[in-house]
């Protein structure tokens, strides 16, 4: 007797995918269901302590293994797809994987020094390296962006460069959009963001706020402020952070993603732009309006249970939303080096509280979730 198999594909080895492959696994075993995930590296990359490799080199804390955190009967295919349609995908390597249903957890591309296992695949330790040495070799390092990240980034310059700032050896500046550092764009509170401003200001940072830059087109690590080239600041090395890009392969699916490039999603994770329903995507490149790990439990298990039911019951399957925050302030916590963060935790009904610092420095900035890190990826 055959037993007509039925293949899943996560695409993504982020903490949603593998995270996502690993339960339908130990939902679905391997008789009947093939899991298969597709990645870019044999390694997995945990975001939020990645602010600090540049400085630490500890990359035990935000780089491991994927056979550490991925179930033994999940399938590995190493790759990058190319690009997909409603049944079927394509690897760079011109491979073609045909699925019943597909999940897309492919996150987003972040700048250097960042970056991403899709950038640097197996070799993170040249691509931390040389950007640790960048950043020792600059006397001035400009930021373009004072978003989330650029600003723990140089939370961490001010831990490990604090006399250099001071006696003028270093300078870090900032270039911001907005009058106060974090984006301007209802998720945080004015306070979180005026404490993180003041922090960085305090500590000798230069910060350029209400003003847009853009890089000179003829001289190498020259910004240049609003229209004419008369305004400018020169510096040694430029980070350029601003806004997300969310990672989509190839397709020619109209309407699939948002005017942002956010592929738009059902609350249930099913995609809006592809009937059939077996398509669903996850984290950092949906267009949920909050990104981030709070709502990681819920997700992982409202998706797993809904691509169950499609899987048993198709388009007739009762499926169910998942939890998120859909208006006013995000629950965060912004570390700026090891002994300092602020935070903020909106309660409903009672509105947004300031997390103490000491709390936030000792439950974020001291290890930077990395503690948690390997059960997010495995559980
Ligand atoms: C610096 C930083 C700090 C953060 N701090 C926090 C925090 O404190 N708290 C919090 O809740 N959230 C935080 N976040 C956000 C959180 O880390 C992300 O929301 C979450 O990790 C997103 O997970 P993901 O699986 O969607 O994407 P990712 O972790 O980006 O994973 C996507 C995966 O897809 C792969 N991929 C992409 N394209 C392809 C392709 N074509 N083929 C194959 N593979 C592909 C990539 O290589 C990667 O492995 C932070 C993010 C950053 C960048």
């Amino acid at each position: 007797m055959t037993i007509d198999t039925k293949t899943i594909i996560v695409v993504g080895a982020g903490v949603f995918g593998v995270s996502a492959a690993n339960h339908l696994f130990r939902e679905l075993g391997a008789t009947t269901y093939k899991i298969k995930l597709i990645t870019a590296s044999e390694y997995v990359y945990f975001l939020p302590s990645a602010v600090r490799l540049m400085i630490s080199k500890d990359y035990s804390s935000s780089i491991l293994p994927l056979k550490k955190v991925l179930d033994d009967g999940v399938q590995v295919v190493k790759g990058k797809v190319a690009s997909f349609n409603p049944k079927d995908l394509v690897l760079e390597s011109g491979e073609v994987a045909k699925f019943d249903v597909l999940i897309l957890a492919t996150g987003s591309k972040w700048p250097d020094p960042i970056s991403s296992t899709c950038e640097f695949g197996d070799n993170y330790k040249m691509h931390f390296e040389k950007e640790a040495s960048r950043i020792a070799d600059a006397n001035h390092i400009l930021f373009i962006g004072g978003g989330f990240v650029n600003c723990e980034i140089v939370g961490e310059l001010i831990f490990k460069y604090e006399d250099e700032i001071r006696i003028g050896k270093k300078s870090i500046s900032i270039i911001h959009n907005s009058d106060k550092l974090l984006p301007n764009s209802g998720l945080y509170g004015d306070t979180l963001r005026e404490k993180v401003t003041n922090h960085l200001a305090d500590h000798g940072i230069k910060l350029y706020l209400n003003t847009v830059g853009t890089l000179s087109s003829t001289t190498p690590n020259r910004i240049i402020f609003g229209e004419s080239a008369l305004e400018h600041v020169d510096a040694d090395l430029v980070y350029k952070g601003v806004g997300i890009s969310p990672n989509v392969p190839l397709n020619s699916i109209s309407n699939l993603c948002d005017n942002k490039g956010f592929i738009r999603i059902e609350k249930n994770f099913q995609v809006k732009a592809i009937e059939e329903g077996n398509v669903f995507a996850i984290g950092d490149v949906t267009n949920f309006r909050y990104h981030g790990l709070f709502k990681r439990d819920n997700w992982i298990d409202v998706l797993t249970r809904n691509v169950m039911g499609f899987l048993n019951e198709s388009s007739k399957a009762n499926l169910i939303n998942a939890s998120s925050y859909e208006s006013g302030h995000v629950p965060s916590g912004v570390s700026l080096g090891p002994n300092v963060g602020f935070g903020q935790l909106p309660v409903p009904l009672l509105g947004t509280f300031n997390l103490p610092s000491f709390l936030v420095a000792r439950a974020k900035s001291k290890n930077l979730l990395s503690d948690k890190m390997e059960s997010l990826f495995k559980n």
